[in-house]
């Protein structure tokens, strides 16, 4: 047998074998979105270390005390969508020191609770199927909000962190806002920037906070 040896050149992108992917080990379920989607993250953190630029960081959370998940586009609680659009809830995932009690509501009516979530044990919820508001309205004729929240039942302050992802699903193809309302981390104040703009500076207190864009993303990320 003629074994030899020889050298694959290097062709177009990545290398050796011109490939995109140069690494890949996806172990979770991955989230596509698609055209007329757009993604969406929500979450919140509870910690001693206190807040940050980020409007979704704050204090510990105290015994009793009930927080909502904040948008990380935005810095306002919830997430809400426009008539003509659909809200799909892909998963959730919280760590917490202090036992803690999760539950969404659609519009202001509960719809899902995760019962008592212990200290200790990340939990993380990848379902099979989404949690959507176009099986509730199926032809999106009005707007909806959900809200996430999470109270903390325990007897003593704990630190607790959440994050959930969404996709808006368009339905009837009008374009998504260009522009988003931002709500200070600070004081509360509300003003309207370009929906890009990820760095501000709050027009009323003048301090500054940082939010993402998720408006360009595509793809599993
Ligand atoms: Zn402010």
């Amino acid at each position: 047998m003629d074994i030899s040896n020889h050298v694959v050149q290097p062709e177009g992108v990545g290398s050796p074998d011109g490939q995109i992917d140069v690494s890949s080990s996806i172990q979770r379920s991955g989230i596509a979105v698609k055209y007329g989607q757009q993604l969406k993250i929500g979450g919140i953190i509870c910690d001693s270390m206190g807040s940050s630029v980020f409007p979704w960081t704050r204090g510990q959370l105290t015994a009793g005390e009930v927080v909502y998940a904040i948008d990380y586009e935005s810095g306002t609680p919830g997430t809400s969508c426009l008539a003509g659009q659909g809200v799909d809830l892909f998963d959730l995932c919280v760590a917490t020191s202090v036992k803690i009690k999760v539950w969404l509501t659609l519009d202001g009516q509960l719809v899902a609770v995760t019962g008592i979530i212990s200290p200790g044990t990340p939990y993380y919820q990848n379902w099979v199927k989404s949690f959507a508001t176009l099986d509730v309205d199926p032809s999106a004729s009005s707007p909806h909000s959900i809200e996430c929240a999470i109270k903390n039942v325990d007897i003593s302050n704990g630190d607790v962190s959440l994050r959930g992802t969404f996709a808006i699903t368009s339905l009837h193809t009008p374009p998504f806002p260009v522009s988003k309302v931002i709500r200070c981390h600070w004081c509360g104040y509300k003003w309207e920037v370009p929906r890009e703009v990820t760095v501000l500076t709050c027009p009323s207190c003048k301090k500054e906070i940082w939010v993402f864009d998720f408006s360009h993303r595509r793809g599993v990320m």
